[in-house]
């Protein structure tokens, strides 16, 4: 979608500190990182919101789902712990409107989310 902020860094045309792509999925440092660690991963397609999601797209979220494992653990996060989000439309604070799952490490987190 042309006028997509993270279609933009997945095409190359803004810039972004690209921590994992292959033909599905790219991961992305957060900009404004909420964590020591705070990687952001995408699915190449642009998808708007989770409530966009098909039964076709369950493979996909299972590969950025295991890639959000695979980053906290390269990270060093793996036993300590880590969070993986996916904020949704305006109650959730969801601004960027292609979904990505936020993945926090490095400090403890607090729960409930506020
Ligand atoms: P949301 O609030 O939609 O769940 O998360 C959007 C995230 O995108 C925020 O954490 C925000 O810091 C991040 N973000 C916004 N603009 C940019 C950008 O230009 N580059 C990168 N790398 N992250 C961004
Ligand atoms: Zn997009």
């Amino acid at each position: 979608m042309s006028d997509c902020l993270f279609c933009k860094i997945i095409a190359g045309q803004i810039p972004g500190a690209i921590v994992y792509q292959d033909d599905r999925v790219v991961a992305f440092k957060d900009i404004n990182a909420q964590a020591p660690t705070h990687v952001l991963v995408v699915p190449r397609r642009h998808i708007a919101t989770l409530n966009d999601l098909t039964p076709e797209d369950d493979g996909l979220v299972g590969e950025m789902t295991r890639r959000a494992a695979a980053i906290a653990k390269e990270h060093g996060h793996a036993d300590r712990g880590y969070r993986t989000v996916f904020n949704c439309n305006a109650d959730a604070g969801q601004t960027v409107f292609h979904i990505h799952m936020h993945v926090l490490g490095g400090r403890r987190l607090a729960w409930p989310p506020g």
